[in-house]
């Protein structure tokens, strides 16, 4: 069974708009396999962010229906992690403290925080060690550079190892260097643990790079015209 799937789904987003038959997505059929690395590519307004409220739950379909897991979705979806085009770090908090938070906030975690904190620690800083950022546990966000910062907001994404990753755009407004360099720590998270991803860009080689099911979004109307799987030998 797929793990993600949209069953012809519509969103107009309000009723005006409905009524004038302006989607911002429409009839979008897909179906992503367990452990599938989707990236949604297109360009900028053809719908990316609808699709990544829709497969949050963060928006309910005009029609159609949404399923995770085999579930139909009908509110915020509690087995994902996110990460953003910014890394929306909590000044007040440490960047161990940051990474933690989904560890204090997401059942089954929160009940057993206190008692296994020296547990969850350990796997924060292992996996901060991971993308490079051994050393920085007890830093402020406004001590890390950017690039820093958004490499613990996906350390923070993952750390709950969810079963759904959802990225937005989060190596948009990196420099290139940093921005390859996370490339391939994701990829190897991915290759290592096989959760799904579902990555939305506009960045077509970041899309070939990393995914191993790219779908092609047009504009006006919002939909997808290509689903094409990566089989290129990779580094
Ligand atoms: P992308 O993420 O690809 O840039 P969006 O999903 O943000 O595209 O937008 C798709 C379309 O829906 C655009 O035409 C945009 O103007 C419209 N749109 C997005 N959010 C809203 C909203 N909250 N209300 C009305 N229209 C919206
Ligand atoms: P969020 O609550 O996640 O910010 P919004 O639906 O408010 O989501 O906005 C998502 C995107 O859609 C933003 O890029 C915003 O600029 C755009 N947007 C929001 N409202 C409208 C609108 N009425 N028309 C067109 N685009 C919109």
């Amino acid at each position: 069974a797929p793990f993600v799937e949209f069953q012809d789904v519509w969103l107009a987003y309000n009723e005006e708009l409905q009524a004038q038959g302006r989607y911002a997505v429409e009839t979008i059929d897909l179906r992503l396999r367990r452990g599938e690395f989707a990236a949604i590519v297109g360009p900028s307004g053809c719908g990316k962010s609808t699709f990544m409220k829709l497969a949050t739950g963060l928006r309910r379909a005009t029609r159609g229906r949404v399923l995770v897991d085999g579930q139909v979705l009908d509110g915020p979806l509690k087995i994902s992690g996110m990460a953003f085009q910014a890394p929306s770090l909590l000044p007040w908090r440490t960047t161990l403290d940051n990474v933690l938070l989904p560890l204090e906030i997401v059942e089954p975690y929160r009940s057993e925080f206190r008692r296994r904190r020296a547990e969850y620690e350990a796997r924060a800083i292992e996996l901060l060690a991971a993308v490079g950022l051994r050393g920085q546990e007890r830093n402020y966000p406004w001590q890390l550079s950017g690039g820093m910062q958004q490499r613990a907001s996906i350390c923070r994404a993952l750390i709950h190892e969810p079963k759904l990753l959802l990225l937005d755009e989060p190596f948009g407004a990196l420099d290139a260097f940093t921005r390859e360099e996370l490339w391939c720590i994701l990829r190897d998270l991915w290759q290592q643990r096989r959760f799904n991803v579902i990555l939305v860009t506009h960045d077509l080689r970041e899309s070939v790079f990393l995914a191993d099911t790219v779908y092609v979004m047009s504009a006006s109307p919002g939909r997808i015209v290509l689903r094409s799987e990566i089989e290129l030998p990779r580094p």
